[in-house]
């Protein structure tokens, strides 16, 4: 059963994240499981259930832990990728770390980490995930992180970023399968596996001559066509009804404006924190270690 808190919450997600919807995408039938647990079962009881907005949520409670997780599932991966945009998608799930208007550059992780949480990503040819593990009051913050990065993350978009990110990953090309033992096969077996054409026949990472050539409208209109509410999932798992965590980040949850992203308490916080995170780090875009390729 979803909590007061967490409908709340899932409020700001509905109202936060693009209005606009993938026609394709059919609607997801409210269920509730909850397997009969016996010796040696395993029992994951979860509530699934659709926004107003068409993001699929599910919820699953675990009092066994002090933690909550939370995880975004968008529906694209390589296979979606345009011709001479190979590794697009990739590059994409890099470039949802570099901030929006409302949480500069490095604020993402900063504002997490500074509570006890962290995060993630990964690519695959059919999906990219995006997680974030925290102590059980780190939920509100997680979700509003994610709420604003949903929202606005095409408006934000800059040459600058892009061009970091790019670099970030033609290294990490480079770094895992280039000049790895063993490490092309990874490049290769798509090629031989699957005949031209095939959405599979190319590596997720893609290609250094196709990286090269994205450009920010690349970015913004992937983001606006992929990125839609009903072409995401969400999923909370862990102690979601943790009321300490409620009140103290009610503001940052409370319901937004129709069509202005969140707001509230860790703005102005995400602000002052990505100014002191590009303070130490200044011109440093740290590469992320994700993983893609991993379905
Ligand atoms: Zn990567």
């Amino acid at each position: 059963m979803r909590t007061r808190f967490f409908a709340a919450a899932m409020a700001a997600l509905a109202c936060a994240v693009a209005t606009q919807a993938r026609a394709d995408v059919p609607s997801v039938p409210a269920q509730v499981a909850s397997p009969a647990s016996s010796a040696g079962q395993l029992s994951i009881p979860f509530e699934r259930f659709e926004l107003p907005n068409g993001m699929t949520v599910i919820l699953s409670e675990d009092r066994s832990v002090p933690l909550v997780a939370v995880n975004v599932m968008v529906k694209v991966g390589s296979r979606f990728e345009k011709d001479k945009r190979s590794g697009f998608a990739h590059l994409f799930e890099h470039l949802m770390f570099m901030g929006t208007d409302r949480v500069p550059t490095g604020a993402f992780d900063t504002l997490m980490e500074s509570e006890g949480g962290w995060n993630n990503a990964w690519t695959s040819e059919d999906r990219t995930d995006y997680f974030e593990v925290g102590p059980a009051h780190t939920l509100p913050l997680l979700l509003w992180l994610e709420a604003d990065r949903l929202s606005s993350l095409g408006a934000s978009m800059t040459q600058e970023k892009l061009d970091a990110q790019r670099k970030v990953v033609r290294n990490e090309r480079r770094e895992r399968s280039e000049n790895k033992p063993y490490g092309k096969i990874e490049l290769r077996l798509p090629e031989l596996l699957y005949p031209k054409g095939h959405p599979y026949h190319h590596p997720v990472i893609g290609s250094h001559e196709d990286l090269e050539a994205a450009t920010v409208n690349d970015v913004k209109s992937f983001f606006a066509e992929y990125y839609a509410a009903n072409n995401l999932s969400l999923v909370g798992r862990g102690r979601l009804r943790h009321q300490g965590g409620a009140r103290r980040h009610r503001a940052a949850v409370r319901r937004p404006r129709e069509g202005s992203g969140p707001r509230g308490a860790p703005c102005e916080r995400a602000v002052a924190l990505g100014r002191r995170a590009r303070d130490v780090g200044r011109g440093q875009h740290p590469a992320r270690e994700d993983r893609h390729g991993v379905a």
